[in-house]
Parts: C-alpha cells; sequence; structure tokens
C-alpha cells in the first residue's frame, strides 16, 4: 500500500498510483519538442551523449519500417509522404513495443513523439517525462533548412547545403528525405500547428516545458539545451 507520504516519490519512479500498472521506464524520460525542422534530431545526439539516454525517434522508426517494406511501414509512408501524421494507435503501440526494451529501463529521449494531446496521455501512463526541451523556431526560418536538409546515410549525420555543409568526402553520398520538399514542409507544418502546438500548454500546465531560441547557430542552440539538461539532474 503506498501512503500519501511518499506517493510523490513513487510517482516519480514511475509507478501508478491506484493502478497495478507499473511505468515501463522508471526512471525520468526528456521529450524534445518543436516544429518539424527545428534540430531535433541534430540535438538529440548531444542529449544522447550528456546523459546516455537512448533516443527514440518515431519519425526514424516510421521511415526503417518503410525502408524494411513492412505492412505498418507501408501503411505510414502514405500519411509520411503527404506530411499528415500518422494515426495514434499506431505510433502509441510502436512506443509500447519500444519501452519494452532493456535499454529504456533508465528513462529515454523522445524525439518527435509525442505529436498529439492523445500520444502525451497514452506517454504519461507509461513513462514518467520530467522535462520537455521545446526548441523554437518560427514558421519563416522552417521552410528554408527542410529543403536544404540533407543526410550521410553511413552516419545518421545531418547537415544543411547552406548552414552546416558535410566535408567534401561526405558530400557524395548525401540523401535527401523524400518529405524534405515546399510541399510536404506546408503540410507538415500545418499539422504541426493544429495537432502538436497544443501540447505546450499541456505540457506546460505540468510545469514540464522549457523553452530555447532555436533561431541561432547550431552551438548556441546546443548550450541552451545542455543547462535545460542539467536540470534534470
Ligand atoms: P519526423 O522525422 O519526426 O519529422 O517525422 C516524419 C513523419 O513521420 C511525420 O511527418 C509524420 O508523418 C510521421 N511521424 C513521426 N512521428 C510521429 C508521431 N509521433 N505521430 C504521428 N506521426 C509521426
Amino acid at each position: 500500500m503506498v501512503s500519501k507520504s511518499n506517493a510523490g516519490q513513487w510517482a516519480r519512479a514511475g509507478v501508478l498510483i491506484g493502478s497495478s500498472r507499473f511505468a515501463l521506464t522508471m526512471s525520468q524520460s526528456i521529450v524534445l519538442f518543436g516544429p518539424p525542422g527545428a534540430g531535433k534530431g541534430t540535438q538529440a545526439r548531444a542529449i544522447v551523449e550528456a546523459t546516455g539516454k537512448p533516443q527514440i525517434s518515431t519519425g526514424d522508426m516510421l521511415r526503417a519500417a518503410t525502408a524494411a517494406g513492412t505492412p505498418m511501414g507501408l501503411a505510414a509512408k502514405v500519411y509520411m509522404e503527404a506530411g499528415e501524421l500518422v494515426p495514434d494507435e499506431v505510433i502509441i503501440g510502436l512506443i509500447e513495443e519500444r519501452l519494452r526494451q532493456s535499454d529504456a529501463t533508465d528513462g529515454v529521449l523522445f524525439d518527435g513523439f509525442p505529436r498529439t494531446i492523445p500520444q502525451a496521455e497514452a506517454l504519461s501512463e507509461i513513462a514518467t517525462v520530467g522535462l520537455v526541451i521545446a526548441i523554437e523556431v518560427p514558421d519563416r526560418a522552417i521552410v528554408e533548412r527542410i529543403v536544404g536538409r540533407r543526410m550521410d546515410p553511413e552516419t545518421g549525420d545531418i547537415y544543411h547545403v547552406t548552414f552546416n555543409p558535410a566535408p567534401p568526402e561526405v558530400a557524395d553520398r548525401l540523401i535527401q528525405r523524400k518529405d524534405d520538399n515546399e510541399e510536404t514542409v506546408l503540410s507538415r507544418l500545418a499539422a504541426y500547428h493544429s495537432q502538436t502546438a497544443p501540447l505546450a500548454e499541456w505540457y506546460r500546465a505540468r510545469d514540464l516545458y522549457t523553452a530555447i531560441n532555436g533561431n541561432q547557430d547550431i552551438a548556441a542552440v546546443g548550450a541552451e539545451v545542455a543547462a535545460a539538461v542539467e536540470t534534470l539532474r
């Protein structure tokens, strides 16, 4: 029986009071939040290095499933190429399965998840989020960032043709994501504003939201992100 006096302690440890369900991860997780092209993937790498928490990117998981040609991946591809969100039940199922893996027990870094209030509600039942790092970037900067974005398929490193060019030995193998074109970006931004942005208020109300100015160079954003991560220790 959990007494009231240590209920907070239990809750922080991820145990749901009054329920037989235990959180799948017992330590605190971090959510990286922000519009498409905010630099979440770039900053995620540094957070993983600093905290040892594994990165869970629903976008990467969906792209892997699409590349593998699984039925879920092929169904998700239609939404992704249209710049729309994949249905909540698919995403929540993916996350539940991923959090069962042994590396997730000390908390994880969620990148690109949750993206809707139902996803955040589902997450709150299976993991303890201790910090939401929101990388804020104005819409006018997003299209240029995304259309110029390139990835090194061998390392996963992310570059930008103008703002963060790849070294010459890497430049030839860079690839561009299929949904990183101007038309799809506008749909992705619309989905962000209508379905994801309301989550900012949801997390602010729970005192978990830390806003970072993402409209500065990568190192400056990184310094703000590092300071936010420190608050979790
Ligand atoms: P990302 O790599 O995070 O930009 O995600 C690429 C695409 O995958 C998005 O435009 C959505 O179609 C889909 N996606 C990724 N994460 C989610 C999520 N949490 N909820 C719904 N759709 C998602």
